[in-house]
């Protein structure tokens, strides 16, 4: 799509203005390079993700990028998803593969060892870069790309009622995320309970009668939670039901942001069990989730739903500092060093502009709070304040603003 059919929100549009990320032609295409920025909005979401979910008694681990064809045979997502992955590299006599998926990984950690029936449910999740082939048609900013981190997790459970329940907890977690990130349910995201195709034995694993319980399992779930969803046949995971979360873009265009999976296939598969209360060992069950989804795809709908007027805790750029003239720069630069040394992310204009000038510039940029350094500030120990949701806030002591932006932040508001 060309800049000039861009919409103002569109979030390619103002990851370039508000200088977020961006592609390089030599690099490749659909592979994001993100900038200092970017990558501080990016970081933040990720800390957020990983600290809730610790918090909700997920472990957090690290597993390779790439792993060998045979894991992938294995869990059959090849040749299933062929056309989406990267060409096998061959180093030494062996294949290997660029991850598609995360789950083999988490099931063969899960392998070393045996678990009893009381470690159960075990919630193994990982920000996990993961690399699938789209279409050069189909790739569009953050939104499709080659290369993403998916806020990934799979919960190893020791039977359906188990399961039902942690699929429960993942929707909580879900909404719990969405409503932090000043998502509405309804509005900004709806459910969509993705069912499979009994005729299709090409694309799904064949247990009709196993498919006819989760998605029974699943449906029931979403009427005890009594939200609105709607169904869709054919849009299943391969190897089971699932539950999606669907957004849209600032084209209208709907994609699947978050979503819960039921499998059917894969403890069987990789042989995944635990000893139970009888001492005999017993076949797990296993649900795919993700919280935020996809980083990238998230930041996409993020960027687009404030306009990149980010909220507090998010912003790459919390406070700009604006000395009136280079007389007022050494106290600037104190009041700079006292907000750093907080953790709040600050940056000063020392550049010879006229007053208005710098405004406009932090104004473009989408700074939260505005400080301005001046005579009057440097006698009553001050700094005039101008926030961008609220307008001018006039002279404040600093440990004032430093206490009031810092609850702020850790409120997420
Ligand atoms: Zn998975």
């Amino acid at each position: 799509m060309s800049e000039n059919t861009e919409k103002p929100n569109d979030h390619k549009r103002l990851g370039r203005e508000l200088d977020l990320f961006t592609f390089s032609d030599t690099v490749g295409k659909g592979l994001p390079l993100w900038t200092a920025k970017g990558s501080t909005v990016r970081r933040e979401l990720e800390r957020f993700i990983v600290d809730e979910e610790i918090k909700r008694g997920y472990s957090h681990v690290y597993t390779p990028d790439i792993a060998k064809l045979d894991l992938y045979i294995k869990s059959g997502h090849y040749p299933y998803y062929k056309d989406s992955q990267y060409d096998p590299i061959e180093v030494d006599d062996e294949k290997f593969m660029l991850r598609p998926m995360t789950c083999p990984h988490h099931f063969e950690l899960y392998l070393r060892k045996p678990w009893s029936y009381r470690e159960l449910p075990v919630r193994m999740a990982e920000l996990a870069k993961l690399y699938r082939y789209e279409k050069s048609g189909e790739l569009m900013g953050l939104q499709r790309v080659r290369s993403f981190c998916l806020a990934d997790a799979h919960i190893i459970c020791k039977d359906e009622k188990q399961a039902v329940e942690e699929i429960g907890k993942a929707l909580d977690l879900i909404e719990y995320a969405n409503g932090v990130l000043g998502l509405e349910m309804g509005k900004d995201y709806h459910y969509r309970l993705s069912l499979g195709d009994r005729n299709n034995t090409e694309k799904y694993y064949k247990d009709d009668g196993g498919w006819d319980k989760a998605e029974k399992m699943l449906a029931e779930l979403m009427n005890e939670r009594k939200v609105k969803y709607v169904e869709a046949k054919d849009e299943a995971a391969f190897y089971g039901p699932k539950i999606d979360i669907q957004m849209k873009n600032a084209n209208g265009k709907e994609d699947t942001a978050f979503t819960v999976q039921y499998d059917l296939s894969s403890p069987e598969k990789f042989n995944l069990t635990y000893i139970g209360e009888d001492g005999k060992e017993h076949r797990a069950l296993v649900v795919h989730r993700s919280s935020i989804g996809s980083i990238e795809r998230t930041m996409a709908f993020l960027i687009e739903k404030y306009a990149g007027a980010f909220p507090l805790w998010l912003s790459p750029t919390q406070v700009k500092v604006l000395p009136i003239t280079d007389n007022h720069l050494e106290y600037a630069k104190s009041v700079y060093e006292e907000l750093q040394k907080e953790n709040i992310r600050v940056e000063i204009d020392e550049s010879k502009e006229t007053l208005g000038k710098k405004i406009r510039g932090a104004k473009t940029e989408k700074i939260p709070y505005i400080l301005v350094i001046g005579d009057k500030e440097i006698e009553s120990k001050t700094v005039g304040v101008e926030s961008r949701d609220q307008g001018q806030l006039g002279a404040t002591k600093l440990e004032d603003l430093i206490s009031k932006l810092k609850k702020q932040i850790s409120e997420k508001k």
